[in-house]
């Protein structure tokens, strides 16, 4: 806490006042340490595939560029670091406009099992590895309303890390559970997990458990940050549950009313 004094005093020189300012200066130097951790983080993050591109640009530059065997694998890591960066620029507009409430929540009334299983069944379809999908669904339609592309945006994401992290083999379960006035959606892998005292933290910007290792597996560090936005700007939840070295799950919550859904049957 500061505390800034302010004598009111006439021309006389009697002192008739006294303001006392008191300002939260611990508030006020969180706000402005995260603000430079911030522009670090996004400086640093696109120096990394900058430089990398620099380098291959003038390996190419000195000749690599007629190595036929080369050449097409040199250019297709400057295309990925591109494709990185474009990523990570979206991700920040994407903030950037959630920081300013710069956008609206479209919301339309949605089954959120078939929007649910449309979204995993594009995964299963185009998935490269051998991952073990399970629903765990109730045998109804669930109406909720949502914004049905940034919800998309969110679930893609989740379901992007789960796949990312998990072991060739492994399964990833989908649940979605009705609550008193909320439905509970979680997916869950059976990945390397998050330590405890992490788990809170990789809702925050840029936060990564293994920073080398996420980045070479292409993510921006944001995804669980704009998703814990969207989420909020819906009305819902969002955390994670993890055992290291067995799996970790990502559970969120949306608004549901069971009683608007009796009109629907
Ligand atoms: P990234 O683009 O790095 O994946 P996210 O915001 O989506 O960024 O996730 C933040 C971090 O949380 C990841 O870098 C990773 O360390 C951790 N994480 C997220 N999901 C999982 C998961 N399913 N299993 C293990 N770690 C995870």
């Amino acid at each position: 806490l500061r505390a800034n004094f302010s004598v009111i005093q006439r021309d006389t020189g009697f002192v008739n006042g006294l303001v006392v300012v008191l300002h939260d200066i611990t508030e006020e130097e969180k706000i402005e340490a995260e603000r430079r951790e911030f522009v670090a983080n996004v400086s640093h993050e696109l120096r990394t595939p900058l430089t990398t591109m620099r380098s291959y640009l003038e390996a190419l530059a000195d000749g690599a560029i007629e190595d036929k065997e080369l050449a097409p694998r040199f250019l297709n890591v400057t295309q990925n670091e591109t494709e990185r960066m474009i990523r990570l620029v979206n991700d920040l507009l994407k903030l950037s406009k959630m920081d300013s409430k710069d956008y609206e929540i479209n919301r339309a009334w949605v089954d959120f099992v078939t929007f649910f299983n449309h979204i995993i069944d594009r995964f299963e379809m185009t998935k490269e590895r051998q991952i073990i999908f399970k629903r765990v669904f109730p045998d109804k339609a669930v109406f909720v309303q949502i914004d049905e592309d940034k919800l998309t945006q969110v679930i893609d994401n989740i379901i992007s890390n789960a796949l990312k992290y998990s072991p060739e083999g492994g399964k990833v379960t989908f649940r979605l559970k009705l609550l008193d006035d909320m439905i509970e959606i979680s997916i869950s892998d059976q990945g390397l997990g998050i330590p405890k005292e992490n788990l809170e933290k990789v809702f925050e910007r840029f936060y990564r458990v293994d920073k080398a290792r996420t980045r070479r597996l292409g993510g921006t560090g944001l995804g669980l940050a704009i998703a814990k936005e969207m989420i909020g700007a819906h009305g819902g939840d969002i955390w994670a549950r993890s055992v290291e070295g067995k799996g970790t799950t990502i559970i969120f919550t949306l608004p549901y009313d069971p009683e608007q859904e009796d009109d629907w049957s």
